[in-house]
């Protein structure tokens, strides 16, 4: 449903020698805001966001998923590390398996909204290694998951939203609320079945 030309799970790593145009969106961004604030942009943002509380997934003692206000597509999470890291090698032990434990869960709860393997685009952005410090990057990553109203239909980026600007299904708030109250167990354990029978 992403568009993979064999439907399996994989995963690349990207490295090039310009940064890409989100990353390089997202450090103008970071850099500007430690700039003119003194702090970083998303160590606020996520106290922000575990003040108000609404658009919070699911946590752990090292991680918190929230769909972001600015969310585009319909149960877009962000994903962030509780201590201000910039990428993976900075993890202790504890974060590494508290990174899985979240993946997990979050994974479980978007099965379990349609009751269907949910497809998705994940990736996580880390600091450029351009051999220079970069405090204002923080760690993270981006779930961006094409489904809508059920685990058929897709939802795909058209008409005024390639020619104008991207216009939204679900608000962030409901996004949330709903992959909260997705339950946190497989489906296919609560039906009793094993994923071999459901191929
Ligand atoms: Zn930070
Ligand atoms: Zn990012």
């Amino acid at each position: 449903m992403m568009g993979a030309s064999n439907p399996h799970p994989h995963c690349q790593i990207w490295a090039s020698r310009s940064l890409p145009n989100e990353p390089a969106k997202e450090l103008a961004s970071q850099s500007a805001y430690l700039a003119s604030r003194g702090s970083c942009l998303l160590c606020d943002y996520l106290r922000f966001e575990l003040d108000d509380g609404e658009r919070i997934v699911c946590q752990n003692e090292h991680f918190v998923a929230l769909t972001p206000f600015w969310a585009i597509w319909p149960f877009e999470t962000l994903l962030l590390p509780r201590r201000h890291l910039g990428a993976m090698d900075a993890l202790s032990d504890a974060e590494a398996s508290a990174l899985a434990d979240i993946l997990r869960a979050l994974t479980i709860r978007y099965d379990n909204l349609f009751e269907s393997p949910f497809p998705y685009s994940m990736g996580f952005h880390v600091s450029p290694t351009d051999g220079t410090a970069h405090p204002e990057w923080r760690f993270h990553a981006h779930f961006y998951r094409p489904l809508l109203r059920s685990a058929t239909v897709r939802r795909f980026m058209v008409g005024f939203e390639l020619l104008g600007t991207s216009q939204r299904d679900i608000t962030a708030e409901s996004a949330a609320q709903r992959l909260r109250e997705a339950p946190a167990t497989r489906y296919l354990e609560r039906l009793g079945k094993t994923a071999d029978a459901m191929r």
